[in-house]
């Protein structure tokens, strides 16, 4: 049986010769056979020369994303087991990944795999699967994930808004092993952590941060730390073990500060300086203000407020709100560690909403480093969408 095949229309090879792996609806001149949702197809030029092979999602604006560069090759079980497994030899050797058990293995297109996650906790795994091809291959990636590496459990979490776009209905649930157990406990530089892969927020916890938290940790001696969208508390229980005076830790969700509370415990960090405060970030900094509250380091990790770039002028304005409130909230000499995990805003972008903020704030910041996902979300060089996290350490004068 003949792959059924995406014709381009003229001019639009240009991204796909440069190896950015998406083809949108608007760049189709046509569709020859009947392809399904997930299935395989066949992209090719104007001119009909073969370009590469991809998986079909034709109710998402992306309607195809490459599998494979190389003509010829299949995509079958083999191939996907090879690219599991090269995935996961992929993160050997990345820094910081010996202090923990919880790593990404597999990151969707940056692994060549599009719409596949593969978080591991220990000894579990959790699997998202975001786009039609990567649904439609659920029983084979579960299969080679049980056959490879030694896990006892594997959770699906495929309950991102994303799977919607490719009209799939969201679905959680074991799909592989013993039952989850309530109690699941990784380490991360020295700490433990207790993670709700069930209900928890992405598949559990937030891996990609792991390089950020251990920066900012060590910038929190003695000071006293506002942890501002803290979900479970990962960078502010790095503070506390790392000798912060004080942490204000502060988010809207009950279940991430009850999560937090454990974790606060299981650590032996309940010393009587620290605070937990359920609230909307934007009210609590606006009453911080309006009382002279003071932080000697602040950090602002909030969701994403900007999926794609369509969103970026409403996102900006959220942005440069928080980020002025939280200048003005600081002492001489304070540190913000501030973040954007919205692929709508660029690091550039970030940047600019960053200096008029300060300008507005009346204070002068230098930029101590700058801050990317962490290694084992990797980026391919040629598609830049891959890098979605970007953040800054500011000090101000
Ligand atoms: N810093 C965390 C991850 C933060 S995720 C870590 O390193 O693990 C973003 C958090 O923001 C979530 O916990 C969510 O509950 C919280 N949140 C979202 N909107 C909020 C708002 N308006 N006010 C307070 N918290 C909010």
């Amino acid at each position: 049986m003949t792959q059924a095949e995406v014709l381009l229309k003229s001019g639009r090879e240009k991204p796909l010769l440069r190896k950015h792996p998406w083809i949108f609806s608007g760049a189709i001149e046509a569709v020859m056979g009947e392809p399904a949702p997930g299935d395989v197809v066949d992209v090719r030029a104007s001119d009909r020369s073969w370009l590469a092979c991809a998986a079909y999602s034709p109710r998402s604006q992306i309607s195809a994303r490459v599998l494979s560069w190389q003509e010829g090759e299949t995509v079958d079980r083999a191939f996907i087991r090879e690219r599991m497994i090269r995935s996961i030899e992929r993160r050997d050797g990345i820094l910081g990944l010996s202090q923990t058990n919880a790593r990404r293995e597999v990151f969707s297109e940056s692994d060549g795999m599009p719409g596949l996650v593969v978080d591991r906790y220990g000894d579990v795994r959790v699997v998202q699967l975001t786009t039609a091809w990567a649904d439609a291959q659920r029983d084979v990636i579960t299969e080679l994930l049980g056959d490879i590496g030694g896990c006892s459990t594997i959770f699906e979490r495929s309950d991102a808004d994303v799977r919607e776009l490719e009209g799939l209905q969201p679905r959680v649930g074991l799909l592989w092993g013993a039952p989850l157990d309530s109690e699941i406990l990784i380490e991360e530089a020295g700490l433990r952590i207790q993670v709700d892969i069930e209900h928890g927020h992405k598949t559990g916890y937030y891996l990609d941060q792991r390089d950020s938290r251990a920066v900012v940790s060590g910038w929190s001696v003695d000071a006293e730390v506002l942890d501002a969208f803290c979900y479970s508390g990962g960078f502010g229980l790095g503070c506390l073990a790392a000798g912060a005076k004080h942490v204000t830790f502060l988010d809207s969700s009950p279940t991430a500060l009850a999560l937090l509370g454990q974790n606060i415990r299981l650590n032996g960090l309940d010393r009587g300086n620290h605070g937990l405060l359920q609230d909307d970030v934007f009210k609590a900094l606006r009453a911080m203000r309006d009382r002279r509250a003071g932080f000697d380091l602040i950090i602002l990790d909030p969701p994403k407020f900007a999926a794609t770039a369509a969103q970026a002028g409403k996102a900006s304005r959220a942005y440069k709100d928080i980020n002025l409130l939280a200048l003005k909230l600081l002492r001489p000499g304070g540190l913000l560690a501030t973040f954007s995990c919205s692929g709508g805003i660029s690091a550039a972008l970030f940047q600019k909403i960053l200096a008029d903020a300060a300008l507005d704030a009346g204070v002068s910041c230098r930029i101590i480093r700058h801050f990317e996902q962490a290694a084992d979300h990797p980026v391919q060089l040629a598609f830049p969408e891959g890098s979605y996290l970007k953040g800054m350490l500011l000090r101000v004068d």
